[in-house]
């Protein structure tokens, strides 16, 4: 019996990871914490069936209006630190946090010796040396839960580190591949939503539109399995069925093909080393997918460029990006930016930022404020002028 922490439970990678191991067989895992920021009526309905011994909540003002719906037995715990308090708390913690607020997730499951399957990139992007600190803590794993970075780390299995010649990320373009620059200036929020092979929170789908989510996907592979970015490549490939590949010296390139189905890599952080028993996004031979290769167009996709540039600044530059990427996400979002400013909020702060070595999660946070700041006031120039 695995024992898992389930932080963000209400959001789409919570929901999934309670959907793999519902259909474990029985006594595989237990889950004995879940929380998340606000979401009160989601986590009592999951307080509920899940009968976990702590609750966590990010907002303490509700705290009273969840305890009366848990069960009894079932501990809530309330606060700005709650969410971390549960990530020590079981062999397996799933972040599935939305953006930089996952990062003290991060810390504290990793400080903890536990494995950590970890959805929330942005914390190991934005805080690479902090995390690579306290990664090698005795028992601490990251166990990747972003489809290219399972597909990674399932073809890594098929040579030893020094054999590797390249990684090489796969994405499917996101809903606007294809477009020119004169076609993408006007694209309205629910375009850039309509994801067309993935289902996936708002932040991140606005990301695979601009493609700083492959971006960003560079930088957490590099993080992830140290490869340097010089042999890092992204390759567009629109069905989603190719999850990523990794080329050997000998010229083999081995790949991970599935049905798009985030089951999958969930399922695969939580049983690995072994596998899950019950199958996610099988591929049906009998009606052959279609397998198409193209190269990213980077010049209408600038948010790609950016993410490389940032990476290999290293330090305090990718966290500057995300959080530029972050403000200027909801700001396109909220109607005050149009879709091609996101990039162009995005190359503006990290244009402007000043190098800083990141030693604490404080430096991080200040290279994060100071950016954040700095993409308000571009974001407030372009939505006055617009
Ligand atoms: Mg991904």
């Amino acid at each position: 019996m695995k024992s898992v922490s389930l932080v963000g439970s209400t959001g789409s990678i919570g929901r999934q990871a309670i959907d793999v191991i519902r259909s474990s067989p029985e006594g595989r895992y237990q889950v004995v914490a879940i929380g998340a920021h606000r979401s009160v009526d989601a986590l009592a309905a999951q307080a509920q069936e899940l009968r976990p011994a702590y609750v966590a909540l990010g907002e303490a003002s509700l705290a009273g209006c969840l305890a009366e719906r848990v069960p009894p037995g079932t501990e809530v715990l309330a606060g700005p630190q709650a969410l971390e308090a549960i990530a020590g708390e079981a062999d397996v913690v799933v972040n599935g946090v939305v953006g930089f607020a996952g990062l003290p997730v991060t810390l504290a499951a990793l400080r903890a010796g536990r494995r950590l399957a970890l959805a929330n990139k942005e914390s190991l992007i934005a805080a690479g040396p902090v995390v690579q600190a306290v990664r090698s803590t005795p028992g601490a794993e990251i166990l990747p839960v972003d489809s290219e970075h399972s597909a990674l780390h399932q073809c890594l299995r098929s040579g030893r580190a020094a054999e590797v010649a390249r990684l090489i990320l796969t994405g499917s373009g996101g809903p606007f591949r294809g477009r020119s620059r004169g076609e993408l200036a006007g694209v309205a929020v629910e375009e850039a939503l309509a994801h067309p092979t993935w289902s996936m929170g708002p932040k991140i789908t606005i990301d695979s539109s601009t493609l700083m989510n492959k971006g960003l996907e560079v930088i957490e592979a590099h993080e992830l399995f140290g490869i340097p970015y010089e042999r890092i490549d992204v390759v567009i490939q629109p069905q989603s069925v190719v999850h990523s590949m990794v080329e050997f010296v000998d010229g083999s390139t081995v790949a991970q093909l599935s049905r798009p189905d985030m089951r999958l890599p969930i399922g695969y952080a939580l049983a690995w080393p072994e596998r899950l028993e019950r199958p996610f996004g099988t591929i049906d031979w009998t009606r052959l997918p279609q397998l198409d290769f193209e190269l990213p167009d980077r010049a209408c996709f600038a948010c790609l460029d950016l993410a490389y540039q940032a990476g290999l600044a290293g330090e305090g530059a990718p966290a500057c990006l995300n959080a530029a990427n972050e403000v200027a996400v909801a700001a396109f979002l909220d109607g005050r930016i149009p879709w091609l400013s996101i990039a162009e909020v995005a190359a503006e702060v990290l244009e402007g930022h000043e190098p800083a070595r990141l030693t604490s999660v404080e430096d991080v946070l200040a290279v994060d404020a100071a950016a954040r700041r700095r993409a308000g006031v571009a974001v407030d120039r372009r939505s006055r002028a617009a």
